[in-house]
């Protein structure tokens, strides 16, 4: 028990100094179409600490998250994701949007929305091409605060993307009730699709219901042919994942 008190006080000083070190990372993934184009890619955090070595973010994201520090850390990946934007730009590599994931403790911030909006208007980049990564947690408790930012930031032009979609408490209400425009298929139910009868039947009522929804669909953790061919059969068009 002290050994894991240590490590995480360890983890959290470190972590208090990440940004100023210069020790995160942005990682793009890129999402594809069957028609093989890449139509956007999602940011992914990495942090490489010179005591602790490289850390994943499934152990730093909470601490981030219990201490507060995530605030600061989704600042620094929306700045980060719009010079990315710019750059790419700059260099006429044309990517539709990346995706950011917002964690619910950032979402709930009063000044969430203006912090948003201010930041990527400054650096005169196009709401259109940046698209917000919610979870299901966003709304526990507090759904119609949740819906009120999802509108306003709507109307300033951004899309969400409703993430690890059928893994948390999934409401179907939410589902109704929110202006989302995608539903991402969580790597859990792709990484058995081929062999488990279950995880298939789940796929293939999620793309029933995101479709009769209107929202578009993209399926992550796609690692190999089987998964794309099969996620292509069930009608599931757009992919994230090492394949
Ligand atoms: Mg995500
Ligand atoms: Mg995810």
């Amino acid at each position: 028990m002290q050994d894991a008190a240590d490590k995480r006080l360890k983890i959290e000083k470190n972590l208090r100094l990440a940004i100023s070190n210069n020790e995160l990372s942005l990682h793009y993934q890129p999402q594809l179409s069957d028609a093989n184009e890449i139509i956007g890619a999602e940011a992914l955090i990495r942090w490489n600490n010179p005591e602790l070595g490289f850390m994943s973010p499934l152990e730093f994201i909470p601490i981030a998250e219990e201490t507060g520090l995530i605030i600061p850390i989704g600042k620094w990946i929306i700045e980060t994701v719009c010079q990315k934007i710019k750059l790419l730009d700059e260099l006429k590599l044309h990517l539709p949007h990346i995706a950011i994931n917002i964690s619910a403790k950032q979402f709930h911030q009063a000044d969430f929305v203006s912090m948003l909006v201010h930041n990527v208007f400054d650096q005169k980049v196009r709401s259109n091409r940046v698209m917000l990564e919610i979870t299901e947690s966003v709304f526990l408790g507090s759904l119609e605060e949740a819906i009120d930012k999802m509108h306003s930031l709507k109307k300033s032009g951004f899309s969400f993307s409703i993430d690890d979609f059928g893994t948390g408490y999934s409401s179907l209400t939410y589902l109704k009730r929110l202006p989302f425009d995608q539903l991402k298929i969580d790597q859990s139910f792709v990484r058995g699709l081929v062999d488990n009868n279950t995880d298939a039947a789940i796929v293939k009522a999620i793309v029933v219901m995101a479709k009769s929804m209107g929202l578009t669909l993209i399926a992550e953790g796609v690692e190999t042919d089987k998964h794309l061919a099969y996620l292509s059969g069930l009608g599931c068009h757009d992919f994230q994942g090492y394949y």
